[in-house]
């Protein structure tokens, strides 16, 4: 009752004086929320409350607000239907008691929570302006999956030695058992009549997959216990089956709505309002009855990897025959595909984290399955305590826990000794191969291997384990120049790629059958153990590596490593050629290798990574002792340490460990506490327009220049012009994204300055939504594009750990922790300093700050930017301090 006018609303009318009685409960004891009362409602209460009388004073001010919902939907923002819900909710979030009373923030984000439970209709079908762009793209990925080898000539098992000169010599070391192989699997009759649709070809694969004959007890076993543990073989249908089934038995029924408001939104309206007009005591009432009359509706299934919940959704989309995005879709981070009529929703381990700090009791959702547990990432970690937490008092909340590894009983045990549902699984065996010697390179020994396989043996595809994108093009690309220069002498080998920012419609490619007489090479990360099933694999080819994200809580950098992988994931990748009939496994290590120098297990990622975004989150859902939190295995106390003090640094936690107000917008952005931090600095400095396009630009990873192997030079020169002045790097990805949109961001444009198209349309659908988000957390969009040092100094506030100062040989030593480290050759002040062609020192920048480390050959800084040393000590005096 401030009676302060916001900008977006009309003058209100006063509310309701509490009555004396009221306020001094209110003082006395503050809001008390009843998640007992809200979940099991009295049938007596629902029918008073169902009839309230303050109905009338929520619609006096609809119609504003429908204006103004309206307005926000014209926007062009990424996700407009979540950010009318978000902005709503967050009106009431911040209501001025929500920053300064302590406690209070919590019952402000319950009541966030329960207005988000309503869906917006439909969202916007984005119209699609860059068709023509897109068709270049495609054109250009196109390239990239021609396929080589003749398809008439059929390959004989000619002779490896006969085609090629190398080769790597293997032996069968064992054979590694099928799993629960049934002789009579239920045959896909081939002659299916054309009468019969695709969709009820889909229907009949479904009943052959493994998990089908379980069906019924699994979803008596659902029904039975409110957290059941699931493990089956991959493959067996638990991702694309389960949730189907649940939705088939009834757990995606909605219930009769919200009997005032024709839709979600206007319930929406009706909550806001009811904030603003009533006290918060009879927003409690208010929330308890749309509580009552709003039954929960959804499934949720969260995955590891962005690519698994994206493929798998568009699978069961396919399968139920509705549009993806409509019942079924997907959430990852910076795309939302769902919309009012989602009821199964597969989405990242991380949204799920993130959707927590708007529905900290995930009321909208009747299931959470908890997949791929076995990964053990960070975000599916800390989604086990708090899903744990809410299944307290959310009884009716169902939780689903699966993995593809035996070793359940952890989860069960940590569960509360939850039952665990085994799905027989069905595996043929696999014959195990190994080197006879350790191979130098394993790249080369790879393609050597796949070429092998493909002259000698007989038909099935093949599936290579690679560490990163980086590998896998290149493979991809001598693969492609060794076929072709065989033309007709060997069978077609079709070469599909696949890694997380491979275009969605690439990743549909390995999905497809192969062509009669053809044989396929996927090219996988490590995406392909467990997270996606392809058919028809009967060839594993495994290096043995995988990329580790490692970080040291010492000096607190964070590395990813490509490093050996465990014993488990060893026979995961094995058992992968081992589906659909016997299989064979090429392992580039030997069997010594395998017994001695591979762990048993990986090592779960809380216990190796940088834990700030991680602790932010948390202490904005209100969990400030993390020190009890309930982790299923805790991490090292050095790196909740670590965490803890960076947060401290950046000014998110005051000197107690607890969240301030730039802590509390920061946790806003879904993005590492550094970037976030730099853009709630850019409202000091004037700069948040600026602020937000470099963030967007960094987010898209290292994908935004193209450097065509026969046009580097050009490609570098183009590249070099956003540098002009010597301005590093993340200005010239302002200049970049400035110059794109200047063009009105033109196909032809990226194309004349060798830039990926498609990165910059991801970079622009980031940066909407960054646009979107810093108006809910009011800051003012401004620009400051005349003062390049107030960008700089912004992005200084985020970043200024990653400082490093000049030495005399040329090389950088990082400042807090002293490390020897080196400018990218990517970066445009590395070129700068070989264009002029003079010593290093008088051209390089004295003072440094950089965006990450990667380690390859040295370790490297990338995305480097000069520094002013005094802008250290101005922006974090806590941090340095001046030393003579
Ligand atoms: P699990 O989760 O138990 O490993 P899934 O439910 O992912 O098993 O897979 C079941 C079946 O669905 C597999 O045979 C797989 O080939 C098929 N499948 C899954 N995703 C796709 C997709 N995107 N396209 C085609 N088939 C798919
Ligand atoms: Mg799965």
């Amino acid at each position: 009752t401030s009676g302060q006018s916001s900008p977006h609303f009309p003058p209100l009318q006063p509310p309701p004086p509490p009555s004396a009685q009221e306020v001094k409960e209110q003082q006395s004891r503050g809001f008390t929320f009843a998640p007992q009362m809200i979940f099991h409602p009295q049938q007596q209460e629902r029918q008073m409350l169902s009839h309230s009388s303050m109905e009338s004073s929520f619609r006096v001010f609809m119609g504003s607000l429908t204006m103004e919902v309206a307005q926000l939907k014209h926007r062009n923002f990424g996700s407009s239907s979540n950010l009318i819900k978000h902005d709503l909710a967050y009106r009431l979030y911040r209501m001025p008691e929500a920053y300064d009373k302590e406690g209070g923030v919590n019952q402000e984000r319950r009541f966030a929570a329960a207005m988000l439970r309503y869906r917006d209709p439909g969202a916007v079908d984005k119209m699609d302006p860059f068709a023509e762009q897109e068709e270049w793209e495609n054109y250009q990925s196109g390239k990239a999956n021609l396929k080589y080898g003749s398809k008439d000539k059929k390959q004989a098992s000619a002779d490896y030695q006969y085609v090629f000169e190398d080769g790597v010599d293997f032996i069968k070391e064992s054979i590694m058992d099928g799993v629960n192989y049934e002789d009579e699997m239920p045959s896909e009759n081939p002659d299916d009549s054309i009468a019969k649709t695709v969709l009820h070809k889909l229907q009949e694969e479904r009943k052959t997959l493994p998990i089908y004959p379980y069906r019924e007890q699994l979803l008596q076993a659902v029904q039975d216990h409110q957290v059941l543990v699931i493990v089956g073989e991959t493959g067996s249908g638990k991702t694309t089956q389960i949730p189907q089934y649940l939705h088939e038995a009834g757990y995606t029924k909605r219930g009769q709505g919200f009997g005032h408001a024709s839709t979600p939104t206007a319930a929406c309206i009706l909550a806001s309002n009811a904030a603003l007009v009533l006290g918060r005591k009879a927003l409690e009432w208010r929330l308890l009855e749309m509580n009552i009359e709003c039954q929960l509706f959804l499934v949720g299934c969260t995955q590891p990897r962005r690519v698994a919940a994206m493929s798998v959704a568009a699978r069961v989309s396919q399968e139920m025959g509705v549009k993806l995005g409509h019942e079924v879709g997907y959430s990852i981070r910076f795309e939302d595909c769902t919309s009012e009529k989602t009821i199964m929703k597969y989405m990242t381990d991380g949204m799920l984290l993130r959707e927590f700090l708007s529905e900290p009791d995930l009321a909208s959702y009747s299931v959470i399955m908890v997949d791929e547990a076995h990964e053990r990432t960070l975000s599916t970690d800390i989604l086990f305590g708090l899903v744990k937490d809410i299944s307290r008092f959310r009884k009716d909340l169902k939780l689903l826990i699966s993995s593809a590894t035996l070793d359940a009983e952890k989860f069960s045990d940590y569960f509360d000794s939850a039952p665990i549902f085994k799905i027989p699984g069905r595996r043929y065996p696999v014959e195990i191969h190994f080197t006879t010697a350790p191979e130098a390179d394993y790249i080369d020994a790879a393609i050597v291997t796949v070429l092998q396989i493909h002259v000698t043996q007989p038909p099935g595809d093949i599936l290579v384990f690679l560490t990163g994108q980086e590998e896998i093009e290149t493979i991809d690309e001598i693969l492609k120049h060794r076929t072709r220069g065989l033309g007709t002498k060997i069978a077609e080998l079709i070469i599909c790629p696949i890694y997380a920012n491979l275009p969605t419609e690439l990743q549909a490619k390995i999905f497809e059958p192969t062509p009669e007489g053809a044989r396929k090479v996927v090219l996988a990360t490590n995406i392909a153990e467990t997270s996606l099933t392809i058919d028809g694999i009967k060839y594993v080819v495994d290096p043995g590596f995988c990329k580790i994200k490692s970080f040291n809580p010492r000096t607190g950098m964070e590395s990813l490593l490509v490093n050996p992988i465990s014993k488990a994931s060893a026979m995961q990748r094995a058992g992968r050629s081992g589906r659909t009939g016997p299989g064979k496994c090429f392992r580039l290590y030997t069997a010594y290798n395998f017994q001695n120098d591979l762990d048993d297990n990986a090592v779960p990622e809380i216990q190796r990574t940088n834990l700030a975004n991680v602790v932010l989150t948390l202490k904005s859902l209100g969990i400030n002792d993390l020190v009890n939190f309930d982790f299923m295995d805790p991490p090292p106390s050095e790196a909740l340490l670590k965490a803890l003090e960076q947060l401290y640094a950046l000014n998110a936690l005051n000197s107690r460990g607890e969240l301030t107000k730039t802590g509390r917008r920061m946790a806003e952005f879904p993005l590492d506490p550094m970037l976030s931090k730099m853009i709630v600095a850019s409202e000091k400095y004037k700069c948040s327009e600026e602020v937000i396009s470099i963030s967007s630009m960094l987010s898209v990873g290292n994908s935004i220049f193209y450097r065509p192997k026969d046009k580097q030079v050009h490609a570098d020169n183009a590249r070099m012009n956003f540098h002009t002045g010597n301005v590093g790097d993340h200005i010239a990805l302002l200049n970049v994204y400035n110059s794109w949109k200047e063009t009105n961001y033109s196909t032809q444009w990226c194309y004349e300055n060798y830039i990926q198209v498609r990165s910059m349309k991801r970079a622009r659908d980031i940066r909407d939504q960054l646009e979107g988000l810093l108006e809910r957390v009011e800051i003012e969009p401004t620009s400051n594009l005349s003062d390049l040092d107030a960008v700089k100094k912004a992005i200084t506030s985020g970043f200024f750990h990653h400082s490093a100062k000049l030495q005399k040989t040329g090389a950088y030593k990082t400042v807090k922790n002293p490390q020897t480290v080196y400018i990218h050759p990517s970066s445009g002040l590395a070129e700068a300093s070989f264009s002029f062609i003079t010593i290093f020192c008088c051209v390089l920048p004295r003072w440094v700050i950089y965006h990450e480390l990667v380690l390859t050959t040295k370790e490297y800084m990338r995305q480097v930017t000069e520094l002013k040393p005094e802008w250290l000590i101005e922006i974090a005096p806590h941090f340095y301090q001046l030393k003579d």
